[in-house]
């Protein structure tokens, strides 16, 4: 059977490693992103995997796209088997500088957004048998960095709701669990790398190795790869037993 992902932020970073390896492995895909050359990737992953795709640029900012993301893959491909709810955003600032509508942008779209998202795919996949989301959290959804306070509060409520959709979904074939990477070299860190590399006065190979690697024991990045293959396994047929779960991929970060 040919199942089909909807992957949030898919025409960028981790999410697009993701979806190119779930077209690899025969998915229907979604593609969902605000990158202006999505068509052309949703076109091109077709083109080279034989698989039908489709792409959305629904503003995840605002509720009613992120339903009509929703009800558009479900009209496109019949049905969402698996929803990945990757996309997400960052800003850096002590708590006291920080804009409230900043918090409130990166709550909506880090976390507002997978919630809305997966109530509007449970009812299809409770119907079908089979449902299987997977969030992307962050190490920052078990731990704390100074001047996140809005992005780290994001990635720790998204654990929250992987834990409650996993209860929910127990007895309907559907799982829900968070993947928590360490630091992944993507167009969103390349441009942390340059900011702190700035604030800092620091050369930006200095600021991967003595600020953003500090924390991981193992001083390299992430490879995006490894959270697909990890995102497949979650996905499979045979996951269903695995639910309400974090799986950590930080170079020894939260071990300490
Ligand atoms: P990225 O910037 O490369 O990609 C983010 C994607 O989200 C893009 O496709 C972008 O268009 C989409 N997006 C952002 N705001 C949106 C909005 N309002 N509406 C619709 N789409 C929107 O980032 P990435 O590094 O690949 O991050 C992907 C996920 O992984 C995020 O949730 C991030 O928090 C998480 N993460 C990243 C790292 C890392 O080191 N890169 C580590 C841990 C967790």
């Amino acid at each position: 059977m040919v199942r089909t992902a909807l992957i949030t932020g898919s025409t960028s970073g981790i999410g697009y490693s993701i979806a190119i390896a779930f077209a690899q492995a025969g998915y229907k895909i979604m593609f969902h992103g605000l990158e202006t050359n999505g068509l052309e990737i949703a076109k091109e992953a077709a083109v080279k995997y034989n698989v039908e795709t489709s792409f959305s640029n629904a503003n995840l900012m605002h509720p009613n796209e992120v339903e009509n993301l929703v009800k558009k893959t479900f009209e496109t491909f019949g049905a969402v088997d698996v929803l990945i709810n990757n996309a997400g955003i960052q800003f850096v600032s002590p708590v006291d500088e920080f804009p409230l509508e900043k918090w409130n942008s990166i709550i909506a779209v880090n976390l507002t957004s997978a919630f809305i998202a997966s109530k509007a795919v449970w009812g299809g996949m409770k119907k079908s048998g089979f449902g299987r989301i997977i969030n992307i959290s962050s190490v920052h959804g078990l731990r704390a960095s100074e001047y996140k306070s809005a992005y780290v509060s994001s990635k720790h409520g998204i654990l929250g709701l992987t834990k409650v959709l996993g209860l929910e979904g127990a007895g309907s074939n559907i799982t829900c669990n968070a993947i928590c990477p360490g630091y992944v070299k993507t167009p969103l860190v390349e441009g942390q790398i340059k900011d702190q590399s700035k604030a800092h006065g620091l050369s930006e190979e200095d600021v991967i190795q003595k600020v953003m690697l500090k924390k991981q024991a193992v001083k390299e990045f992430i490879p995006e790869e490894k959270i697909s293959e990890l995102a497949l396994f979650l996905a499979a047929e045979n996951s269903s037993a695995i639910t309400g779960s974090s799986f950590t991929l930080d170079g020894g970060w939260t071990s300490q």
